[in-house]
């Protein structure tokens, strides 16, 4: 796993005011932050920036010593678990989290892709329906296979945009549970997006509020939500 640097990083959409504005932000390998914030203070903005889907217009962002403004995603080493998870329907289980790793063509061995699916099925406790297509799965074990196919490529970080918000309220209790269990896990550096007060309660070390594409605040949620 990695720390992820952010030094005053800025977005700008065409000529309109910045949707991140100067964002300043270390995060410690292993450290789970969320980031919080009203609809359109910029928060996807960010994570995608994170990940690579969208440049960034100034500003330095490092994984680990690398500067990787330039790098494209697939040398970021980063997974990103989106809101709308799409799974393959043809697909079983197994291969929908062997998916990115068979996109590597002739990276990894027969082998090695059953390794990595297994380990990431048993930290998701998938194991026993690896062979399932996603139709005959609950709504919570879709929601780890999404999760699997992020953590099976060895990624050097998480990044979760509100991974839980279409899930009823049994199941986000039952995936932050989970969620914790994988931090435990596998000790990784994780960006959670959320508007959920218990997940951030839950889950995280620190605390991000961005407010018009500015940091407004980063504390502990302890000190967040229980101060006056
Ligand atoms: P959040 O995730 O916090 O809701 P976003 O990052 O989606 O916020 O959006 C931040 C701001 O950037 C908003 O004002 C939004 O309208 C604008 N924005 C987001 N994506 C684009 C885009 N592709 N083109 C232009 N403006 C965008
Ligand atoms: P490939 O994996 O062959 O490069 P893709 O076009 O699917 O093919 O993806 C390009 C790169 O974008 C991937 O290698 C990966 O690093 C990154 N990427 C795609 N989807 C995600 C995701 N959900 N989370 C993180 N990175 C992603």
């Amino acid at each position: 796993m990695a720390s992820i640097t952010l030094t005053d990083v800025v977005k700008k959409y065409g000529d309109g005011y910045p949707a991140v504005n100067g964002v300043s932000l270390d995060i410690k390998d292993g450290e789970f932050v969320i980031l919080v914030g009203p609809s359109g203070c910029g928060k996807s903005t960010l994570l995608r920036m994170i990940v690579g889907l969208e440049d960034i217009t100034s500003g330095e962002l490092r994984i680990g010593d690398a500067v990787v403004n330039d790098k494209a995603p697939r040398d970021r080493h980063l997974a990103m678990v989106f809101q709308n998870y799409a799974l393959y329907p043809h697909l079983t289980v197994f291969e929908n989290i062997a998916f990115p790793l068979r996109l590597q063509k002739g990276k990894y061995t027969e082998e090695q892709i059953k390794d990595n699916v297994e380990f990431a099925a048993d930290t998701l406790e998938l194991r026993e329906h690896l062979d399932r297509k996603p139709a005959n799965l609950s709504g919570g074990q879709r929601q780890r296979v999404a999760m699997g196919r992020a953590i099976v490529r060895d990624a050097q970080a998480f990044l979760f945009d509100e991974p839980l918000s279409n899930l009823d309220a049994k199941l986000r209790g039952q995936m932050r549970t989970e969620i914790a269990r994988m931090q435990r896990r596998l000790g990784t550096t994780t960006v959670y997006v959320t508007h959920d007060q218990t997940e951030a309660m839950t889950l995280g070390d620190r605390v991000a509020v961005l407010r018009k594409g500015e940091l407004q605040q980063v504390a502990s949620p302890r000190a967040l939500y229980e101060q006056p």
